[in-house]
């Protein structure tokens, strides 16, 4: 009988994680160390030489990482940024063009609009969701990459891959899709046509907020020694004990994003009638626009969701300030729930640019704790009649 393709919970626990031959560790060790011994000049066992080129926990977190996307080449970095600098240096060079989304995480924005502005790389931002924005922002030729984020943050925007990716390739420009927010659980960007996944692995992948990284997953060889040789050149790594703590955090990705997904839709629920809230934004819910396109390229909508308050900025500050078990806090995706005010935490980088967001707006990172609590919490935070 010819071998099934392995389903996602099982490549999750096990790709790359050969137990230890010397000892019959079951979990590999972790390799913290800087250098390798040489059995004579140039007899490198295995490979390794120095751990900015290699270093087997980082391999065993790349293998896994390209494993989860059923993809050839995966590449961790120190963080999600550190991952999106060595792509953008190994593909742009002065003069081209990069076409990204009008919400994109701002720290994306700041690093392509600030850093590589300067190194005379131009940039637009256009609404994703607008297929003929994007074929007109598009420059055949000049636009060498195009980047989206869906679902998009704050406002959980869906965003069309498959479509997009056509747009970007008729162009000649490398479809890069941030797939941060749904993890390779809940979406796979490479085989809805993008070229490039980009995660920040500080957030579902690792899972527990208790370390940052960022990974690129792609099936281009040329690309990958390309992003490779920047890696080593640049040396963004990461780090032995950061590498195996992602790992560790993969195992459960699968089981942490259903109970993230249950969470957030039975929270959207009860949000959608509070007399309090304006508008709640989760592609879970059938009155978000984008609720038809994320049930055919997502398995769920995920663990994040956000909320406008009827009083305004001042109502949204008061409840992100008085939730007990949401702790006020940047990042998300961990097993414990956050909450953010979008305005001055994660997009205070954005103020007054094309992707400011509402100031009447708060950002919910659902967690995996007993719904009925988090329920709990989230009524005793809002205002009273
Ligand atoms: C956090 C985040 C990043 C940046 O990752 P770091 O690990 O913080 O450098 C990029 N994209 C998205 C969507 C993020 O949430």
């Amino acid at each position: 009988m010819p071998q099934k393709k392995q389903q996602f919970e099982t490549v999750a626990v096990h790709a790359g994680q050969e137990f230890d031959p010397t000892t019959g560790a079951i979990i590999p060790p972790i390799y913290q160390t800087s250098t390798f011994v040489q059995d004579g000049i140039g007899g490198f066992r295995g490979g390794y030489e120095y751990a900015r080129g290699g270093n087997p926990t980082r391999s065993s977190l790349e293998t896994l990482l390209a494993a989860l996307e059923g993809a050839k080449h995966g590449l961790s970095f120190s963080s999600g940024l550190a991952a999106e600098d060595a792509l953008l240096r190994a593909v742009l060079e002065p003069g081209d063009h990069v076409v990204l989304g009008n919400d994109v995480y701002g720290g994306t924005h700041r690093l392509i609009n600030r850093i590589f502005g300067r190194w005379g790389v131009e940039n637009d931002t256009v609404e994703m969701m607008n297929l003929q924005a994007v074929a007109k922002a598009v420059i055949p030729g000049k636009t060498k990459v195009l980047w989206l984020e869906t679902p998009s943050n704050p406002l959980m925007k869906v965003s069309d891959v498959a479509e997009l990716a056509e747009i970007g390739h008729a162009a000649g420009a490398l479809v890069v899709v941030d797939n941060t927010f749904a993890s390779p659980y809940l979406q796979q960007p490479l085989a809805l046509g993008a070229d490039v996944v980009v995660h920040s692995t500080t957030k579902y992948l690792g899972g527990h907020s208790d370390v940052l990284g960022g990974g690129l997953v792609l099936d281009d060889d040329e690309l990958h020694e390309k992003v490779r040789f920047q890696q080593f050149a640049a040396g963004a790594v990461s780090g032995p004990m950061d590498a195996w703590l992602t790992v560790r955090g993969i195992k459960t990705l699968a089981v942490r994003m259903e109970r993230h997904s249950d969470n957030a839709q039975k929270i959207a629920e009860y949000l959608v009638g509070h007399p309090a809230i304006e508008t709640v934004f989760y592609p879970g819910l059938e009155s978000h626009p984008g609720h038809e396109l994320a049930k055919r390229q997502m398995r769920r909508p995920g663990g994040m969701l956000s909320l406008t308050f009827k009083a305004g900025p001042k109502a949204a500050r008061k409840f992100a300030e008085s939730t007990k078990l949401f702790s006020l806090a940047e990042s998300l995706g961990g097993v414990e729930s956050l909450v953010g005010y979008p305005t001055e935490m994660t997009h205070a980088s954005v103020k007054g640019t094309a992707l400011e967001v509402p100031e009447n707006l708060i950002r919910l990172s659902v967690g995996i704790e007993g719904a009925d609590d988090l329920l709990a919490d989230i009524e005793q935070a809002l205002p009273k009649k």
